[in-house]
């Protein structure tokens, strides 16, 4: 396949780097480059900036009116679907995740997300004409932010791209994006595809280091709200930084999401359920299951039935419609995975599946299936974010005990128990302090739901109507009702002096 060369699209341009330099991106099943990308620098970043603070400045976006803004987001949406098959093999080559997954998964949630946002530009309200000072009537609006620094991780590039993009844009602002380095060319395509629909300045693209490109973002006082979705390490740099101009700073971040079984549960259900949600997207996922609570009389059966599923999962070429599992992004990821394997190993975890490269593939970023038992609760591997696949699972006595042990970590995004008796799991998910609490499931996500950390895996919401809250801001308006003449709130203050 030939190597192909990207720009990025600054104000309605795609630019080389100001250095010209690129970077090279790999695909991780074959270790082969696949494009090269723009190395962009500070002043590449600044001029971005420049072009989103311009066009927010003029009106040429935010004064459309919402059935405006919404028919180009759904115009967005119709030339996306057109184009749905070219962007799942773009997807799967570049980040390794299977075609089944970005085909069916990814692309219909991105072009729903834009059609979602589309429909709620027009719903988005605020409350008006409350008279809350017996004197005059209060308005109290939303309105865009101005300008949003989004930067997006690689394990979901354009899907998360787009949680980002589609909020943003509905309400008004306009935006500068930067996707990972490992997977910046789902958003460069799209981006492509869609620059006709905007005023030039609405939607930049800067490709490059993070800790260039997205600092830059995070610091600049002409930026009026940064949103990160990455790692909790990132996450408090870009509050630091955002601190500059006190910035709004959206923040969804790691997870190390806990599966409880109650001892009521259908155990092939929850194993089911767990083999899916630990190991989809090669485990790549902020939400999948990491910690397994089982009861301790049910743990051999489940751990067997665990394993026995988990052997089914059918790990390679990512582009065979018969593949469960692909590579991991990059070398760096598996390295990762690997070296957690070792430090449970140390720690006196048991494995009891995998902890290996699959045999007899030689190229690619290929790691298995891995799950390990015997595991402590103050395990590294129990309480860090590894974000590869490697499961631990872990006996508890009581219930009690299961629900303190998942809360046990500094992570908050989500979390799922298993359970027959209805009273008995919403007790428990009443205590379990995440921001997603999954019930017989995990892992299901449409745009009407809302999507965010609690504790270090962030603040902020993703999706829904509740991402409004993220990109806009209450403005208060208010009339007074009584005639200027009475000069009414000198009146309230002062007395009468006439
Ligand atoms: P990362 O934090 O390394 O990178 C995320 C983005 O931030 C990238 O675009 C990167 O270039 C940029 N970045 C890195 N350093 C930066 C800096 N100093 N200043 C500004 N920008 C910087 O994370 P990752 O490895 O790409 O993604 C994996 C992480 O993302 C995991 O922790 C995962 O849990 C998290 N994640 C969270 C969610 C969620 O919804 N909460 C979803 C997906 C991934």
């Amino acid at each position: 396949m030939a190597v192909k060369t990207y720009k990025m699209l600054i104000d309605g341009e795609w630019v080389d780097s100001s250095t010209k330099r690129t970077f090279d991106v790999l695909n991780p099943a074959t270790e082969g480059v696949i494009a090269k990308v723009p190395k962009g620098e500070v002043e590449d970043v600044r001029a971005a900036i420049d072009a989103a603070r311009t066009a927010f400045d003029n009106g040429s976006w935010s004064d459309k009116t919402p059935a405006e803004r919404a028919s180009v987001l759904l115009k967005m949406a119709d030339l996306v679907e057109k184009e749905s098959q070219r962007f799942a093999e773009l997807e799967s080559m570049n980040v390794g995740k299977t075609i089944k997954y970005s085909r069916d998964s990814d692309m219909p949630f991105i072009i729903d997300n834009l059609r979602f946002f589309a429909g709620a530009a027009r719903n988005l309200e605020g409350k008006s004409m409350g008279n809350y000072s017996g004197l005059g009537f209060s308005m109290i609006r939303r309105e865009p932010l101005g300008v949003v620094g989004a930067i997006v991780p690689w394990n979901y590039p354009l899907y998360i791209a787009m949680w980002k993009i589609a909020p943003a844009l509905a309400a008004g602002n306009t935006l500068v994006i930067k996707p990972a380095s490992y997977t910046p060319l789902t958003l460069l395509e799209f981006a492509k595809l869609v620059k006709g629909l905007l005023p030039d300045g609405v939607l930049n693209v800067v490709t490059g280091p993070g800790d260039i490109i997205g600092s830059e973002m995070a610091k600049s006082d002409k930026v009026d709200m940064v949103a990160l979705t990455g790692d909790v390490s990132t996450g408090k740099k870009i509050m630091q930084m955002g601190s500059n101009n006190l910035k709004r700073v959206h923040l969804e971040l790691g997870g190390k999401a806990p599966f409880v079984i109650l001892p009521d549960a259908s155990l092939e259900a929850a194993a089911e359920g767990a083999v899916v949600s630990a190991f989809w997207n090669g485990a790549q996922d902020c939400t999948a299951t990491t910690r397994i609570y089982v009861p301790s009389k049910m743990h051999d059966t489940f751990v067997s039935m665990l394993v026995k599923k988990a052997s089914k999962i059918r790990v390679g070429d990512p582009m065979k419609e018969s593949t469960d599992m692909g590579p991991l992004v990059s070398a760096k990821q598996r390295e990762r995975a690997e070296s957690y394997v070792k430090v449970g190993l140390d720690e006196g975890a048991k494995l009891a599946y995998g902890g290996k490269r699959p045999a007899g593939i030689k190229k690619g970023f290929y790691f298995g299936p891995t799950i390990f038992t015997n595991v402590s609760q103050d395990m590294r591997i129990c309480q860090e974010e590894i974000f590869a696949p490697v499961l631990s699972v872990i006996k508890y006595n009581t219930v009690e005990e299961a629900v303190e042990k998942a809360n046990d970590v500094v992570y908050g995004l989500a979390a799922s128990v298993w359970g027959s008796d209805i009273t008995k799991t919403m007790n428990v998910a009443n205590r379990l302090k995440f921001g997603t609490v999954w019930i017989n499931e995990h892992g299901v996500l449409t745009a009407e739901m809302p999507h965010g950390g609690y504790k270090q895996s962030g603040f902020g919401k993703d999706l829904s109507m509740y991402a409004f809250d993220e990109f806009t801001q209450i403005k208060h308006m208010y009339v007074d009702q009584t005639g200027l003449a009475r000069k009414p709130w000198y009146y309230v203050v002062y007395g009468d002096k006439d």
